[in-house]
């Protein structure tokens, strides 16, 4: 896994330059704070986390009596910590359990990343020394399985796969049964993301998750988000959340974008625990999240 840090601080995720500029200035007055937080909400943090984020440290630099970049850079980071949770437990549950594999689900609209960050997920476990199997549960175009297929061999992880059209439920099925009776670490399910037809999609992943409790549990339903999408990003998530028992997101193309204020926003209005993030389309380029680490990139 990459560093969070060191990859970040290469990519464009600055928003934080702009805020450590304005907050340098000789002068914090009205018109100051109004640009700390239009650039926090051009960073998609959300209207009320960054009324909140300028409300405390206002407060804080005024109690304080905080003076010096160096202090105030310190509240801010503060403030931008507090506002991630840096509590919330961050683990990918991945198995085994005893005799049985763990067994994640990967969901989300189709082009935010999911099946790179399945076969990203699979070379991180597969490098611990970890046996994995992939179920290409989205049947409805053939090549999703191809790209899956692809995946599973560069990482060294077997596909189970069925023709176009055919069940995804008997997919993960199969999926889970082959995991199970080869004694494998953690079965990864690749599930489709067609959303023109909502109802039809959250209807598919609650039967593939029913259809995977029959021989065993689902321990994690990762929902992917693709962070340059905005508001948008986070309405679909919502479907997802309510439709899905989602326990973490995986953040992608946070390598691409100076919105990363959308994992505090992601965070705050879904209570689901950003888990990894998407740096890139190589194989390496998943990290574990890290609230300290990403505000400390973003505040370089
Ligand atoms: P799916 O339809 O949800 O399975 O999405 P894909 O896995 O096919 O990804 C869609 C596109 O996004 C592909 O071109 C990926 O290479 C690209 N992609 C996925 N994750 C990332 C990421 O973290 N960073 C960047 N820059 N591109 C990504």
């Amino acid at each position: 896994l990459v560093r969070l840090r060191a990859r970040l601080a290469r990519s464009q995720n600055v928003f934080g330059r702009g805020l450590l500029d304005l907050l340098s200035s000789d002068r914090l007055d009205e018109d100051a704070w109004d640009e700390i937080e239009d650039t926090l909400i051009t960073a998609d943090v959300g209207v009320t986390s960054a009324a909140q984020i300028v409300q405390g440290l206002r407060t804080r630099v005024k109690v304080l009596g905080s003076r010096t970049p160096e202090e105030v850079r310190e509240l801010l980071r503060q403030e931008l910590i507090a506002q991630i949770n840096p509590e919330l437990d961050r683990t990918v549950l991945t198995g085994p359990h005893g005799e049985r594999p763990g067994v994640v689900m990967v969901v989300g609209v189709n082009g935010t990343g999911k099946t790179t960050t399945t076969g990203k997920l699979a070379r991180v476990l597969v490098g611990d020394g970890r046996s994995v199997v992939l179920g290409a549960a989205d049947t409805f175009r053939a090549a999703a399985a191809d790209q899956l297929e692809t995946w599973g061999s560069r990482v060294g992880a077997p596909v189970v796969r069925k023709d176009e059209g055919a069940d995804p439920a008997s997919v993960a099925f199969d999926a889970v049964a082959r995991g199970l009776a080869d004694g494998v670490d953690t079965v990864i399910i690749d599930t489709a993301g067609r959303l023109h037809t909502k109802v039809g999609l959250m209807d598919e992943l609650g039967k593939v998750k029913r259809v995977v409790e029959k021989q065993s549990q689902v321990d994690e339903v990762l929902l992917v988000l693709d962070a340059t999408t905005g508001q948008n990003g986070l309405r679909q998530a919502r479907v997802f959340a309510e439709a899905v028992n989602v326990t973490g997101i995986v953040l992608t193309k946070l390598d691409g974008t100076a919105k990363g204020g959308i994992i505090i926003q992601v965070q705050r209005e879904l209570g689901v625990p950003v888990k990894l993030v998407g740096l890139g389309e190589g194989p390496d380029d998943l990290a574990p999240f890290d609230a300290e680490e990403f505000v400390d990139a973003v505040l370089r």
